[in-house]
């Protein structure tokens, strides 16, 4: 088991195919030792020398495991770069990205992000002297605004959550890498599928690959993927020196579902549209979010730089009281937090992911007590506006 399960013959090519095809044919989506459909899961720690002169490829699990090997190549194909990681969690993958940075550097970050993000910036990575500067990352002026001697990164998060809010990812990438500095994107709510970061300029793309990607609502894990070698050998010291890479059960179930990422995604952006077109002929909805709208501010940037809009639609109901009624009342998607599954998801923001944010940033960011964020799953959408409709009638 020396050598790679990936011909290199197989590699190459899977860079000339269309999207959907390296979605099936990534390089390693067979074993090249027996043939079998699948990767093998490598269940081992550590692997025998035969040869004191000659150290097998893999040495210890932490370091490389064939199984991780495979899906941190299959994601590497998916974004088109140079080199990826798998990481336990999306937590784990950020956390790992940002220890590219030393104390005393300062990080530009968009002030919607991920409300662990926002957790592990301001209450573990401030104690390590990483200063921070939130900004409203769809005005370039903001940006531009808060750079200082010490700023080494800029973090995106585009469409951001739950408000859906658009940055221009071509022209932060562009003035990040005019100012010597790293570009790094959370890419969770689009996916490779949607958005590929990487070709729009950007160094480091990030997945929690729990959403999307997983798609099933049961495996845990974050993904990284570096536009050059020199950034991967940093990302890779990070992981193994951090140790929180994915264990292996979890790469092989991440690369089942990845397999029908396409199919699924395709599946719910059209679901998707529906809901929100649906949700914006109403009157009793006093506004919907979605990117794909015709009066979303960010839908031509969204355009310009993706390939669609999604699975997400956030919609405020009018009040909290409504909205718990809607929430109480749903009979399909499952109320909770997370989002990119087969099965619909409906999150209560206000309650759940932006729970810990003060009631006046919430008012100011549109994460009233009334907004709710659904996640469109694969069931049919009929059945979901019905389900809705008389949720929303109580
Ligand atoms: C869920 C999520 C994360 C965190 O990922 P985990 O896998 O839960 O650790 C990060 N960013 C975004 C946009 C997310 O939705």
């Amino acid at each position: 088991m020396a050598d790679s399960h990936c011909s290199q013959s197989k590699e190459q090519h899977a860079g000339q195919d269309r999207f959907a095809t390296r979605l099936i044919h990534f390089g390693n989506e067979i074993c090249q030792h027996t043939g079998a459909s699948s990767v093998p899961i490598m269940q081992a720690t550590t692997f025998h020398h035969e040869d004191i002169y000659h150290p097998p490829k893999h040495d210890y699990s932490r370091s490389g495991n064939p199984t991780r090997e495979a899906l941190e190549q299959y994601i590497t194909v998916l974004e088109g770069g140079t080199r990826g990681f798998a990481f336990s969690s999306g937590m784990a993958a950020i956390s790992a990205s940002f220890m590219l940075f030393s104390a005393g550097d300062h990080v530009i970050v968009t002030e919607d992000v991920y409300g662990g993000t926002y957790r592990l910036l301001t209450s573990i990575l401030s104690r390590f002297q990483l200063e921070v500067t939130f900004v409203d990352m769809t005005d370039l002026e903001q940006v531009k605004a808060a750079l200082r001697p010490n700023t080494k990164g800029v973090y995106i998060e585009t469409p951001s959550n739950p408000t859906l809010k658009v940055t221009d990812i071509r022209a932060v990438a562009a003035w990040a890498r005019d100012n010597g500095l790293i570009s790094l994107l959370d890419n969770t709510f689009m996916t490779p599928y949607h958005q590929r970061p990487l070709e729009l300029g950007v160094d480091i793309v990030i997945h929690s690959a729990t959403k999307f990607l997983g798609g099933h609502s049961d495996v845990l894990a974050g993904l990284v993927v570096t536009k050059d070698d020199e950034l991967g050998a940093q990302v890779k010291m990070l992981q193994n020196g951090l140790g929180t890479v994915l264990g292996v059960q979890d790469c092989w179930l991440l690369m089942r579902g990845m397999k029908t990422l396409g199919a699924r995604m395709s599946h719910s952006e059209v679901s998707a549209k529906r809901l929100a077109n649906w949700l914006q002929a109403r009157e009793d909805i006093v506004k919907v979010y979605y990117p794909g709208l015709e009066d979303h501010p960010g839908r031509d940037i969204q355009e310009s730089q993706s390939l669609g809009y999604g699975a997400v639609v956030s919609f405020d109901v009018g009040s909290g009281e409504r909205a718990k009624q809607v929430l109480n009342h749903v009979r399909l998607p499952l109320v909770a937090v997370s989002l990119g599954a087969v099965e619909s998801i409906l999150s209560y923001p206000a309650m759940m992911s932006h729970a810990a944010m003060p009631a006046s940033v919430r008012q100011e960011r549109g994460i009233t007590d009334g907004l709710l964020r659904f996640s469109v799953g694969l069931e049919h959408i009929e059945d979901l506006l019905a389900d809705l409709d008389q949720a929303l009638q109580g």
